[in-house]
């Protein structure tokens, strides 16, 4: 298939292309950088260099043949989408109205979207289904919501069909890419940071949530399992399967499992501090994976959080200081 990736420049974008790449599809790549990095671009994938605000560029490019879109561009660090809403709000949903219109436009009718579990704010119940009620408690989910509404009214006016892949925590890296964000506010990548010295602490944010050590638990789950997923999840979306599916590993590991974990990984005593808790954090999100199992025939490949943190160091111990390093 010749698939339009947005967003190839990122973090996950860029291994999702590598992995679709590999499965033998043609990736045409836009992205207008402000958050990617050039050199994150495969060298195998066509790079458009633009915005999706901007109509004109993208009809252009969906009617050169792209036969399915995989939507992975916005911004998403939910502390900023808190201090800035209207940047997350032009941006994320802006981008996908444009994006969206366009395929109406050229007939494209195949989406792939980079969803989160922060569409469903704190959930009543731990492992989380697709079922939850969707009830975002920061500007970053509630933009990812708003677009997972616009795609469902669009099946209906239009015949749009779309997956919503909703991602838990994504962490480690692949062969090539790996994680790479400034501001980086991601645990994982800021605890390697202070294990190779470009970072001088770790604060871990607050110790006095309702879980075992206080500290918050999350369901990291592999950028490599996130990427096989997609490539199954368009193979089903081109067979039919619509919807919104959770990516996740299932097991929870609290701040401090993370800090124990990768202090094994590394051989490095990695030193910490409790500071307040950050707002918009919600004390647990474990995902329930079943249904993209069953749909999608999703089988992940690397479970553990050392494998994880393993992947993720390499990476970092080549790029200390991200891409340009
Ligand atoms: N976290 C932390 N210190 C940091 C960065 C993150 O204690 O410097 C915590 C954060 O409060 C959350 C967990 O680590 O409980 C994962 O945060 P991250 O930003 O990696 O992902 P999020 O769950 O916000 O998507």
């Amino acid at each position: 298939m010749k698939i339009l990736v947005t967003g190839g420049a990122g973090y996950i974008g860029s291994i999702v292309t590598e992995y679709l790449i590999e499965a033998g599809h043609e990736v045409v790549i836009v992205d207008n950088l402000s958050t990617g990095h050039r050199e994150a671009v495969d060298e195998r994938a066509t790079f458009h260099h633009g915005d999706l605000l901007d109509g004109d560029f993208i009809r252009g490019v969906l009617g050169d043949g792209i036969e399915a879109v995989c939507h992975f561009a916005a911004f998403s660090l939910v502390s900023e989408s808190v201090a800035d809403p209207l940047k997350y709000y032009r941006n994320n949903i802006g981008g996908a109205v444009s994006l969206v219109g366009a395929m109406a436009e050229t007939g494209v009718e195949h989406f792939l979207f980079s969803s989160t579990a922060a569409v469903y704010g704190e959930p009543d119940e731990t492992p989380i289904t697709e079922d939850a009620p969707l009830r975002p408690v920061n500007a970053y989910g509630n933009t990812k919501l708003a677009i997972e509404r616009l795609l469902a009214d669009s099946a209906g006016a239009w015949g749009l069909k779309s997956l919503s892949l909703r991602y838990f925590n994504a962490a480690g890296a692949s062969r090539l890419h790996g994680e790479d964000h400034d501001p980086e506010t991601h645990l994982i990548p800021i605890i390697l940071g202070v294990v190779l010295g470009v970072r001088t602490e770790l604060i871990v944010y607050g110790d006095d949530y309702d879980t075992p050590d206080g500290t918050c638990i999350r369901d990291y789950i592999h950028v490599k399992d996130l990427a096989t997923a997609h490539v199954l999840a368009l193979e089903r979306l081109a067979a039919g399967v619509t919807g919104a599916v959770n990516l996740g590993n299932g097991q929870g590991f609290s701040v401090l499992d993370v800090v124990r974990a990768a202090g094994e990984v590394t051989g490095r005593e990695i030193p910490y501090r409790i500071g307040p808790r950050r707002p918009g954090d919600p004390p647990i999100l474990v995902a329930s994976s079943r249904r993209a199992e069953e749909l999608l025939g999703w089988e992940r490949a690397q479970p553990g959080i050392e494998t994880i943190i393993e992947d993720a160091y390499q990476w970092h111990r080549t790029y200390p200081h991200g891409y340009g390093s």
